[in-house]
C-alpha cells in the first residue's frame, strides 16, 4: 500500500474546514517514503551509502511573489526553487516537507496549489513525505532532501583561476516576465514564455548530477547572475572575468526587449534558477556533448582569475569593474 502524506491537521473547527481540504488535496501516493501518514513523523530510507543534502526556502506573499498569483504555478514554484538548491549541489532530490499559512479556505486554491506542486514533484521524482499547515498570511515553507554521494557533491568553494564560466539555459527570461507583470515591459513576442520561465522553473537536475566531476564550483542563479557569481568568488577565493559579447542575448532580444534591458535582466535579474558553474578548460568537450546530450545550451561566458575583482570585458576589450558598471550587489 503506498504511503499518504501526514500533513499535521489540527481539529477542524467545523465540517469541511480548510483543514480537511488541505487533508484531501495533500494525500497523494509517495514512491519511495518508508512511513508517512498519520503518524508523528515520517520515516525516510536513504540508499546504500549515499549522504543527505537538505535544503529550506521559504517564500512570502508580497515579498517572493504576487498574491494573486497562478496557484498551480506557485505550487510548482514552491518546490521548484528548493529543488533547484539540491541540483546545484550535484544532489538528486527525493523528499520534501511542506508548511503552509493560509489566510482562508478556499478550495479551488488550494486544489490548483497541490496540483502545480505534485505535478513538480512527478517531473523530479520527489515524495511529499510530510509537513504542517496553520491559518495566517499567505506563507509557503518547502524543505527539501536529496541524495549523493560522500564527496561527490559539488561546493561553491573549488573554482580555480584559469577554468571557465559557464550558465545554462535562457539567464534573463524570468526577469523579462517579471518586468511584463510589472507593466515595464511589453514583448513584441514570446511573452508567454518569458511568463512561464518566471512561473515555472525547471530546475536543472539531469545537468547537476552530471557535472560531478567536471564542475569545479556550481550554484543555482536565484538572485541574479552577477550576484550569485559573487558567492562562488567569495568561495573560491578567486576574481573573474564575464565577457559581455559571449552573453546568450539572442533569446531575449527577440522578445523585442533592447538591447540594455536584455542584458540587465541577464546579468542582474533573479529567478532564473539556471546552474551557474566553473570548470576546467579540458572539459569544453565534455560539457558540449552534455549540452547535446541534454539539449539544454550551456554557455562559456567567462572565466575565473587571480584574486581580484569581478570585472566585465566589453566587445572592444575594454575591462570594466562591475560595481563600476551599476552591478555592485554582488559586492
Ligand atoms: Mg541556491
Amino acid at each position: 500500500m503506498p504511503a499518504t502524506v501526514p500533513i499535521a491537521v489540527p481539529p477542524p473547527p467545523s465540517a469541511a474546514s480548510e483543514f480537511e481540504l488541505i487533508r484531501r488535496h495533500f494525500s497523494r501516493p509517495c514512491a519511495h517514503t518508508t512511513l508517512a501518514g498519520g503518524d508523528d513523523a515520517a520515516l525516510l530510507q536513504p540508499r546504500a551509502g549515499m549522504q543527505l543534502a537538505v535544503s529550506t526556502d521559504m517564500l512570502v506573499a508580497g515579498t517572493h511573489f504576487f498574491a494573486d498569483t497562478d496557484p498551480a504555478g506557485l505550487g510548482w514554484k514552491a518546490l521548484a526553487v528548493n529543488v533547484s538548491d539540491l541540483a546545484a549541489m550535484g544532489a538528486a532530490p527525493r523528499w520534501a516537507l511542506l508548511s503552509l499559512a493560509l489566510p482562508a479556505a478556499d478550495e479551488a486554491w488550494i486544489a490548483a496549489f497541490a496540483d502545480g506542486f505534485y505535478a513538480c514533484a512527478a517531473r523530479y521524482g520527489v515524495d511529499l513525505a510530510g509537513g504542517d499547515t496553520t491559518r495566517g498570511p499567505l506563507n509557503l515553507s518547502v524543505t527539501i532532501i536529496g541524495e549523493v554521494p560522500p564527496a561527490r557533491a559539488v561546493t561553491r568553494g573549488g573554482g580555480r583561476p584559469g577554468d571557465d564560466l559557464w550558465v545554462s539555459g535562457q539567464p534573463g527570461l524570468a526577469a523579462l516576465g517579471l518586468a511584463m507583470l510589472r507593466g515595464q515591459f511589453r514583448p513584441d513576442r514570446d511573452g508567454e514564455r518569458c511568463l512561464d520561465a518566471l512561473h515555472r522553473p525547471q530546475p536543472r537536475v539531469e545537468l547537476g548530477l552530471a557535472l560531478r566531476g567536471v564542475a569545479s564550483a556550481m550554484l543555482d542563479v536565484s538572485d541574479g547572475l552577477l550576484g550569485d557569481l559573487g558567492h562562488i568568488l567569495e568561495q573560491s577565493r578567486c576574481g573573474a572575468i564575464v565577457e559581455l559579447d559571449r552573453l546568450p542575448v539572442a533569446a531575449l532580444l527577440a522578445t523585442g526587449a533592447d538591447p540594455l534591458l536584455a542584458q540587465r535582466c541577464l546579468l542582474r535579474g533573479g529567478d532564473d534558477y539556471e546552474l551557474l558553474f566553473s570548470a576546467p578548460p579540458a572539459e569544453r568537450t565534455t560539457l558540449a556533448g552534455l549540452s547535446q546530450r541534454l539539449a539544454l545550451p550551456l554557455t562559456r561566458i567567462g572565466c575565473l582569475t587571480e584574486p581580484g575583482s569581478l570585472l566585465l570585458r566589453h566587445a572592444d576589450g575594454r575591462l570594466e569593474p562591475a560595481a563600476a558598471a551599476g552591478y555592485d550587489h554582488f559586492a
